[in-house]
């Protein structure tokens, strides 16, 4: 009974055997994933799948890397996606900021941050937040709205602004990054989230687990970081995966649409 919290399965990396990539996924025990855009198009393609597969729910948004390249009336468009995909829509992401090198002007990308968490707030949607190299920057700017719902994805922070994000209300979500060797600061990081606000991902086609690296990743592989997660946390799988699916529920405010491989009472 897994959930993947974040996986760009609408992405052309998977336009040649998507449904083989959803079938290994349903084979691995994902329930349901979580499929955020990172602009309009493939925001407007997130929700085309999940209108098209139960297991799949969409999020919408400017990813911090996209924003110089997103029309001026984004936000327009954004709100008209949302009105036409409202049952399918979970979350307001994946928004964000990004300091790596070379990526958009840090002015701008604050603006299309702000803009989406205040987009976010007036459809009472949460949050899914990109923050690399950048997550003090990130929890700065949500600590503005009060009583901002979230998750700090693909977390790679240190443990006090893991515990900053948490004090802000906000959940954190892992990646493959946990089982990498040289992840010592992310692991210590997992350990200190309190289990109700943890939250687990692939972040596919990107971050593939231990042993899977150098290749695309997919959902199916979800389960690498389940047991990675759970060896860290010195518990059953299975438990870990049951609270997951929990938090994931409540955050995203997700009922399972539908029924595949005869599976009820969800
Ligand atoms: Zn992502």
């Amino acid at each position: 009974m897994l959930v993947d919290t974040h996986a760009h399965v609408q992405m052309p990396e998977f336009d040649a055997d998507r449904a083989e990539v959803l079938g290994r996924s349903r084979s691995a025990g994902v329930q349901w994933m979580v499929c955020p855009g990172v602009d309009l198009a493939s925001s407007t393609r997130a929700e085309e799948l999940a209108r098209q597969e139960p297991d799949v729910a969409a999020a919408i948004g400017v990813h911090p890397e996209d924003c110089d390249k997103a029309p001026a009336d984004y936000l327009t468009k954004l709100r008209s996606l949302y009105a036409l995909n409202a049952t399918t829509t979970v979350a307001i992401g994946e928004i964000g900021l990004d300091y790596k090198e070379g990526t958009p002007d840090r002015a701008l990308q604050f603006r299309f941050f702000e803009e989406q968490l205040q987009l976010a707030a007036d459809l009472a949607l949460p949050v899914i937040v990109h923050s690399r190299f950048a997550v003090t920057a990130c929890l700065n700017a949500v600590a503005h709205f009060r009583g901002m719902r979230g998750v700090m994805h693909c977390f790679g922070g240190t443990t006090a602004e893991l515990e900053r994000a948490v004090a802000l209300g906000l959940h954190v979500s892992f990646t493959g990054n946990i089982t990498y060797p040289g992840a010592h600061a992310t692991r210590d990081a997992l350990k200190a989230c309190p289990v109700e606000r943890l939250l687990l991902e692939t972040d596919s086609p990107y971050m593939p687990p231990v042993p899977m690296r150098g290749t695309r990743n997919e959902p199916s592989f979800v389960a690498y970081v389940y047991s990675a997660a759970a060896t860290l946390l010195d518990s059953d799988v299975t438990d870990v995966a049951c609270r997951i699916h929990e938090t994931a529920r409540g955050l995203f405010n997700h009922h399972e649409r539908g029924n595949h491989a005869g599976e009820e009472n969800l």
